[in-house]
């Protein structure tokens, strides 16, 4: 009963190239597999994709962890410090937010270390603390290779970050030079951790079977426990525990082309317009930082062959990025006619000349995209599955796109069912990995050094 008549062939032939099907899954899967093992081996790794970076935290929490800590997070959207008293079971935080200022974002790794000082000074002088000594454990959620739990050297920045001089630098070092710098702080940063190990360490500290941590927000990524003597890559000691978390840095699966025959136009597109095409290929295609941005090309495509908003677009709709990814939340959390949150996307974007058939078919595109994007982190945390060989799991997820999107859960879940019939496995929120895993992992720092 549309007015207009609306080619549906073609608006398929558009979003058929995002609609993989269960043997693409699979062998995306068996890929991963095998990207972990180059990783971990001492021949390959040099030339891997996926690194699967020993993170040198070793084992689970008890639980019964105690102790008062600074922990800061920094590795997507919000930068925080936080204060935070563990004391078994119960936790206590405080945190503040503070942004990090596009200019900061892509100037020297100096201004970007003095920010984040003074951003230290500022908490800890609200909390009154400036007169007590406090451990400090700092989630840094880029990828780094690491040579101790408080040294950790930065491979490359991702997510939109680009300071220059860091790439090679263990920021360890240039945080304690930036606070010493600043003076007055009595502080000491004593592990370093990413938001992977974070959620991992927090859903452990109450699950023992958790063994996995995903990321999905702004990028993606993902940690699990190995078997030392799968870690070839691993020169320390062997003793007990003999096992290591390996943060696997995922987002650079299919960097090296393994996954050119399963992307679109739309995941070059997104890829060539970033700040860092040809690497993070699997992030790109998931991702908060990205996910938007396909469905906007999508749309864009769709308006130009006039099968939506009749042919007129706006420009915003035209503006690269200003398609966000909770508008892809917001648009299938829609569950009838009225349409609500759509047309309210619709009209953010300065679209006023639609009708009921294009929020179906906005909400159609967004579907497609996330659903993808689901049974690929799906097809990522299968391949840990398989890797681990455990016939029970806890996988601790967190972020923005997991934690927000009405149905990531849920496809996530229906497509590792399928990879992993055999599994017995759950997937838990996370809350606080970043600032409790952080303190957590420096309370085990602490008492052991
Ligand atoms: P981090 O930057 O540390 O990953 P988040 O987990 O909050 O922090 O992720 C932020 C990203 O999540 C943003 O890039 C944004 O694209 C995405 N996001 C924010 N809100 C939503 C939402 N409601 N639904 C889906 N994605 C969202």
């Amino acid at each position: 009963s549309s007015p207009r008549s609306v080619d549906e062939s073609s608006i398929e032939t558009i979003v058929r190239p995002f609609k993989l099907n269960d043997m693409n899954y699979r062998e995306i899967m068996h890929l991963m597999i095998e990207k972990f093992k180059e990783g971990l081996s001492a021949k390959t790794n040099p030339i891997a994709t996926v690194k699967m970076f020993p993170t040198y935290v070793r084992s689970t929490p008890k639980g019964t962890e105690v102790g008062d800590f600074l922990a800061l997070d920094l590795g997507g959207t919000n930068f925080r410090v936080l204060h935070i008293k563990l004391d078994g079971q119960d936790t206590k935080m405080e945190s503040k937010i503070f942004l990090i200022p596009q200019k900061i974002m892509s100037g020297t790794g100096t201004e970007l270390f003095d920010h984040i000082a003074d951003c230290i000074y500022k908490f800890v002088k609200e909390q009154q603390l400036l007169t007590h000594y406090l451990p400090l454990g700092f989630t840094f959620s880029f990828p780094c290779r690491q040579e101790g739990l408080d040294k950790a050297i930065l491979t490359t920045w991702t997510k939109g970050f680009k300071c220059e001089g860091v790439e090679g630098e263990n920021i360890v070092e240039l945080l304690h030079a930036a606070i010493k710098r600043k003076g007055q702080l009595n502080i000491k940063c004593v592990a370093v951790i990413n938001d992977t190990v974070g959620a991992l360490m927090s859903c452990a500290h109450s699950d023992r079977m958790c063994s996995i941590g995903i990321i999905l927000g702004t990028g993606t990524n993902a940690c699990y426990i190995e078997r030392l003597e799968n870690v070839d890559i691993w020169n320390e000691d062997k003793n007990e525990p003999k096992q290591v978390i390996i943060n696997t840095e995922w987002g650079a699966f299919g960097d090296d082309g393994c996954l050119d025959k399963i992307l679109t136009d739309y995941d070059r597109q997104v890829d060539k317009h970033s700040i860092n095409p040809g690497k993070q290929r699997f992030e790109k295609t998931i991702s908060g930082m990205y996910m938007g941005e396909l469905v906007r090309l999508i749309l864009e495509k769709l308006r130009r062959h006039k099968l939506i908003f009749n042919g007129v677009g706006s420009e915003e709709l035209s503006t690269r990025g200003r398609f966000y990814t909770k508008y892809v939340s917001e648009i299938e959390s829609d569950i009838d006619d009225s349409f609500k949150n759509t047309k309210q996307v619709f009209q953010d974007l300065n679209l006023t000349n639609f009708m009921v058939e294009d929020c179906r078919i906005a909400q159609y595109v967004c579907s497609t995209i996330s659903t993808r994007a689901a049974y690929l982190s799906a097809a990522g945390t299968a391949a840990l599955i398989h890797k681990m060989g455990r016939s029970e799991v806890t996988v601790a997820v967190d972020g923005s796109l997991y934690r927000f999107h009405p149905h990531f859960h849920d496809l996530m879940v229906e497509k590792i069912k399928a990879l992993c019939p055999l599994t017995r496995f759950r997937l838990m929120l996370s809350h606080d990995g970043s600032g409790k895993g952080a303190a957590i992992v420096a309370s085990c720092a602490t008492q052991e050094g």
